[in-house]
């Protein structure tokens, strides 16, 4: 398989390329806007051709590139079911499977961070990976006060339906601000500090007196996004 990480250091967002061989079809989760031409010379340089885009949630901090990958690549834009996005070109619900030459993600909804947000697990018959998006990140999890955010879905969501992965099951999220490129299952259910030995209540407070100020692209981000980024 194919798997590439990139890092845009102005959110500190994570995208994935994945494919299932040199010379094949290829989806990304999650691109930045502004990272367009680093997607494309990846894909390119290992000779894919890009058949799907997804987001897994609207985000607030950054302008997404899927409608920009749609016109230059002709992929499917794709995002949940719930998403106000009326620009992509497909939504997925809860349970159902993308496939692209051979590898398979399964959708699953994991509201919480937003109101609208999927997770997609890789290899669902025997899980290898899991992109959370923002639902679960390393040692955290994304905030829940905006977006129809709401940090009992958000626990739900976590504890319950991606928690419940096997331990070994690789964690990628959409954001780490530490630098940290990848979790398990088994290490965020030790030691993620929201999580581990807290109650639903204890989690619900911490999450409830975050006290983070808005994203700064917050009023730009969320309309463009919107739009697929065209905006
Ligand atoms: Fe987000």
């Amino acid at each position: 398989m194919i798997f590439r990480q990139f890092f845009e250091p102005v959110s500190c967002t994570y995208t994935y390329l994945l494919a299932s061989r040199h010379a094949g079809e290829a989806l990304i989760i999650d691109p930045v806007k502004e990272s367009t031409s680093e997607y494309l010379a990846a894909i390119q340089e290992l000779d894919l051709r890009l058949v799907q885009a997804i987001d897994t949630h609207t985000h607030a901090d950054h302008v997404t590139a899927l409608g920009d990958l749609r016109d230059l690549t002709g992929c499917v834009t794709l995002m949940g079911e719930r998403s106000r996005a009326e620009c992509v070109s497909r939504h997925v619900r809860d349970g159902e499977r993308l496939s692209v030459d051979g590898l398979i993600l399964e959708a699953r909804y994991t509201p919480g961070h937003t109101d609208e947000s999927f997770s997609f697990v890789l290899d669902p018959e025997a899980p290898s990976a899991v992109f959370t998006g923002d639902a679960l990140l390393i040692g955290g999890s994304g905030r829940t006060d905006f977006q129809g955010g709401d940090a009992h879905r958000s626990w739900h969501s976590i504890v319950g339906r991606l928690l419940t992965l096997p331990d070994a099951t690789l964690i990628y999220p959409a954001h780490d601000y530490q630098g940290r490129t990848s979790s398990t299952v088994g290490r965020e259910k030790a030691f993620n500090p929201r999580i581990a030995g807290k109650t639903e209540q204890e989690y619900v407070e911490i999450m409830n007196n975050l006290n983070l100020p808005t994203p700064r692209l917050m009023d730009v981000a969320i309309p463009a996004n919107l739009a697929c980024g065209k905006s």
